[in-house]
């Protein structure tokens, strides 16, 4: 069936979306010419040690390549290469060195970027960063070198596990975050639990504050201002206040776009043979719509999308989970968060972990896992099944949590 398509598929974007993609294509049996076209220089690799382990450098950048040989016909990899524009009625992408690309199907996996603070407010000033590429990992690697005190703006996940890399290299660290720290990401609870494994390791945090502007001294930053005069020393200033999807190639090409791009359940945009896929794709969900900024999501859409294109059945969606390391706290997260109204606390069996289970009503949304793998995985296989185990048997911790699972499986199979 592939092999008589002649023009196959061109994925925009290398990261990890885009490069699942070419290889579950592969791996689907799919024979048609497969091209992935990145603007970054670098060959597709993992994000995720960028703001943990590889700033510590305990991890080289060949450590990073998102491996995989591909069976079949080799994969067309063009990287340092950036997309201009895209024309759906003629099934056509266009770089910016004039090359065009035909498609059969195509496959947006163009990502986020990090947002930035207005140029009013940083002024130019050298010493404020942003960690989204490798590229601004390895000066930020530098700039750690030379910096006596850190900013971090922004207390989500890269602000905390950046914060985490710099107080164990010895840095002074104080997390600015304007409500409370990982408060679209995890529970009160667990940011609690977060907040003061950093307080413990000499972070320190300001909360429920704004940042007004910077001092800089000859170009480089010196310090933060608040909004209440408060001065934060720093000659580096992260900047961690989220990411925004890169969605103008599709809303330029004319595709519906709102918070990222917009895609039905099997990563199709509104044009035809146009999927979207991972960090950039907002999806159709339990009758509402959903982004997220996951490697799970990133791969489930990817493998997805390949199987839609190859003919294949397409797998349904897992749970959503994510991950976080920080000093020598694993914090796991399955479900999501915004639904649920009761918590129910357990300890882990085998540590001096924790899990914490969000219910709403008798339905459990989330598990948070804090040094829990056991309840993590536990929880993973009971939601990816939609069972939900009663409230009463998860807080009782003379029953094993495997059993619990077990029992609930039984009850509802
Ligand atoms: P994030 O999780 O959205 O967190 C951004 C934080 O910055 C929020 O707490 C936000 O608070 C705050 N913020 C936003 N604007 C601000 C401002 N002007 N001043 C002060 N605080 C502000 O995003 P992130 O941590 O920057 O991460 C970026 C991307 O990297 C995401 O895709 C994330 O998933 C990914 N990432 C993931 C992991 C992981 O899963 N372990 C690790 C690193 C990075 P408000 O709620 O007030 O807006």
């Amino acid at each position: 069936m592939s092999t008589a398509m002649s023009h196959g598929t061109v994925i925009v974007g290398a990261g990890q979306a885009g490069h699942t993609t070419a290889m579950q294509l592969r791996a689907a049996g799919y024979e048609a010419p497969v091209t992935v076209i990145g603007d970054e220089p670098a060959a597709p690799y993992q994000r995720p040690p960028l703001s943990k382990r590889y700033l510590l450098r305990e991890v080289q950048p060949e450590h990073l390549a998102l491996g995989g040989r591909a069976r079949g016909p080799q994969i067309d990899l063009r990287t340092g290469e950036r997309v201009a524009r895209i024309d759906v009625d003629r099934r056509l992408v266009v770089s910016d060195a004039g090359t065009s690309f035909r498609y059969d199907h195509l496959v947006l996996a163009t990502g986020t970027r990090a947002r930035r603070l207005p140029e009013a407010l940083v002024g130019g000033l050298a010493g404020v960063h942003v960690l989204r590429t490798l590229a601004d990992a390895d000066t930020l690697a530098g700039a750690l070198d030379d910096a006596k005190s850190v900013l971090v703006l922004g207390g989500g996940f890269i602000g905390l596990e950046f914060a985490a890399v710099a107080a164990r290299l010895g840095r002074r660290v104080t997390v600015v975050e304007r409500n409370r720290v990982l408060g679209r990401v995890v529970s009160e609870q667990a940011a609690e639990h977060i907040r003061s494994v950093h307080l413990g390791n000499g972070v320190e945090f300001v909360e429920g504050r704004e940042l007004a502007s910077f001092d800089g001294v000859d170009g480089r930053v010196t310090a933060g201002v608040m909004t209440d005069g408060t001065r934060i020393e720093a000659d580096l200033v992260l900047v961690g206040i989220g990411a925004e999807p890169v969605a103008e190639l599709a809303a330029d090409a004319g595709l519906d776009v709102d918070n990222g791009i917009t895609v039905d359940e099997l990563g199709r945009t509104s044009a035809p043979g146009v999927y979207a896929i991972g960090d950039c794709a907002n999806f159709a969900w339990r009758g509402g719509r959903r982004r997220l900024e996951s490697v799970q999501n990133a791969e489930f859409m990817a493998k997805a999308a390949a199987a839609h294109i190859a003919g294949r059945e397409t797998p349904p969606r897992p749970a959503p989970w994510f991950w976080s390391d920080q000093y020598d706290v694993k914090l796991q997260i399955v479900g999501l968060l915004d639904e649920s109204d009761t918590v129910v606390t357990r300890k882990a069996e085998d540590g001096n972990g924790f899990s914490l289970w969000h219910y709403r009503g008798d339905d459990l949304v989330a598990v948070e896992a804090l040094n829990d793998p056991g309840a993590f995985l536990t929880a993973r296989r009971l939601m990816d099944r939609g069972v939900s185990p009663a409230q009463h048997t998860v807080a009782d911790e003379s029953l094993g949590i495997r059993d619990i699972a077990a029992q609930a499986l039984e009850a509802t199979s």
